[in-house]
């Protein structure tokens, strides 16, 4: 895999230092800002591969800056959150960026988000979103035909677990909240389409995961939603 070209984008100087160093003994390429009108500069004037954004920013609010910066890209962004912003983090995938981390953050952590990101650009180069064929692992969706196969055997899925299945698939890699989930597949974001939704999601995985207690392809992120996994 190419190293990709990352933007750092925080204020806190270890935090940034402990992101930075890490970066640099795995031989990645990076920028650096450390506030949101640097973050949007060097985005705009580099294209940088992958964006690492710090939720609290001195001088506006890291979810503008995704916004502002989803007008015209959709390069993958990783948030950077403290554990009391957890409702940021969330409207910070709802507008649009991919994945978060909250710190305090390992080394591990931080390298293996990366690698789940850089997974997700290959599968975005290699197959453009038009392909009417998804294939992951052992699982296929034949969109044109609207069926799946996992392992060649055909899945009987009802319409809403294969549209949730399309859903996630279309964004595999990607961390979708609840509210974005509910909204594609009832138009809506009740309460009780939450509930509905744990319950579809659970029946599909049945059907999905020969292990459902070791998910192979949909993880849970408790309390923000779910994503599908690009398996090796
Ligand atoms: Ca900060």
């Amino acid at each position: 895999m190419n190293k990709p070209l990352i933007l750092v984008v925080e204020d806190d100087p270890s935090v940034k230092n402990l992101i930075t160093t890490t970066l640099k003994a795995h031989d990645y390429r990076f920028l650096s800002a450390s506030n949101g009108q640097g973050a949007i500069l060097e985005a705009s004037s580099h294209n940088p591969e992958i964006i690492l954004l710090d939720l609290g920013l001195p001088d506006m609010d890291g979810v503008d800056v995704i916004r502002r910066i989803r007008t015209w890209s959709n390069v993958p962004i990783i948030v950077i959150s403290a554990r009391s912003e957890d409702t940021d983090k969330i409207d910070a995938l709802d507008a649009g960026a991919d994945d978060y981390l909250t710190k305090p953050f390992s080394v591990e952590e931080l390298l293996a988000r990366l690698r789940v990101t850089q997974r997700r650009l290959a599968m975005m180069q290699s197959e453009p979103s038009s392909g009417s064929v998804f294939r992951n692992g052992s699982l296929t969706i034949d969109y044109a035909a609207g069926c799946v196969y996992l392992d060649g055997r055909e899945l009987h899925l009802t319409p809403i677990e294969y549209k949730l299945l399309c859903l996630l698939a279309r964004n595999v890699g990607k961390v979708l909240t609840h509210t974005y989930i509910t909204q594609h597949i009832w138009g809506s974001s009740w309460e009780n389409d939450v509930a509905s939704l744990r319950v579809f999601m659970a029946t599909l995985r049945k059907k999905l995961e020969s292990a459902p207690g070791a998910p192979q392809f949909i993880q849970t992120h408790i309390g923000v939603g779910y994503r599908m996994l690009k398996v090796e």
